[in-house]
């Protein structure tokens, strides 16, 4: 199996949650090994993704070079993951991705239009050698070895419309578009009245997040899955993952992780160097072959 970039060129307008202003993105083909990068067209600033340009967690996924910052980059970087995209350049001309209807459909149709281009040297994945766990408290987020490409999440809230969730999740990008990618980003009303008063999410709505009240949803049309929450987890930890640059053929396990502690996981694994670099240079063993299969186009 070989890296990929898109095919073609592709560019649209959506809102930023925080400013709530129009945010143009424009995505276009990069060179192998080249890895994600975003560019700040208003302020002449490349950022690369990787853990090590993660500057905050606390709402969304923030990476930022020379204090120059892209904010809520999660969701897109999960759809990335799950299209199996390795090289790709991100035009910005504000610092934010826009929030679109708060899941990945929207960053999947955008791919499905721009298409994938298989380039010419192999891909590579992260296989976990050793666990890796990050806690506190009684949260946690782990790694551990696996044959099989595994997220596996549980979410307690005590909250009437939400309560204790579980999901495992069998990584395939059709699974992915399937059962993980149209699931939202959720928040309570109390903290978005909260992030108003600060002057952030001005963007947000109930057109690009459940919106939950002390007693229930406030979204007219419900859910879209019964179990949207942990979905939702997991979607998020697959984008936070995707930072490390390469697919991780291992299983994630996490109650009520974050991107705080999914960042700290990325970190703890690359110091502890727990994992070994494949190249998916041949589709012999049934590793390669169930990887090959994990991300096919079709
Ligand atoms: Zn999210």
């Amino acid at each position: 199996m070989r890296e990929r970039t898109i095919a073609k060129s592709v560019e649209f307008i959506g809102i930023g949650l925080h400013k709530g202003l129009p945010v143009r993105m424009r995505l276009e083909p990069a060179e192998e090994r080249s890895g994600i990068v975003f560019y700040r067209r208003d302020r002449n600033r490349y950022i690369k993704v990787r853990p090590q340009s993660v500057v905050d967690t606390r709402m969304a996924t923030v990476i930022g070079e020379g204090g120059v910052t892209v904010s809520t980059i999660e969701h897109f970087m999960s759809t990335l993951y799950s299209y199996g995209i390795d090289n790709l350049l991100v035009i910005l001309d504000s610092d934010e991705v826009p929030v679109m209807d708060g899941s990945a459909i929207a960053y999947s149709m955008l791919l499905d239009e721009a298409g994938i281009q298989e380039q010419r040297v192999s891909k590579r994945v992260l296989k976990i050698r050793d666990r890796v766990r990050v806690q506190e408290g009684e949260k946690y987020v782990e790694l551990l070895p696996s044959k099989e490409m595994i997220f596996d999440f549980t979410i307690d809230f005590d909250h009437p419309a939400i309560g204790r969730e579980h999901y495992r999740f069998n990584f395939t990008k059709q699974a992915f578009l399937k059962e993980i990618a149209k699931a939202r980003t959720f928040g309570f009303l109390k903290e978005v009245q909260y992030l108003r008063s600060m002057g952030l999410a001005k963007g947000g709505s109930l057109d690009n997040a459940i919106v939950l009240d002390d007693y229930g949803i406030l979204n007219p049309e419900g859910l879209r899955y019964p179990d949207e929450f942990v979905r939702h987890k997991i979607l998020d930890a697959i984008g936070d993952l995707a930072l490390l640059g390469m697919p991780i053929m291992g299983e994630y396990r996490a109650f009520a992780g974050s991107h705080a502690l999914n960042h700290r996981l990325t970190l703890e694994l690359l110091k502890e160097g727990a994992y070994d670099i494949v190249e998916l240079d041949r589709d012999s063993t049934e590793e390669q072959r169930a990887i090959a299969y994990a991300f096919a186009t079709g």
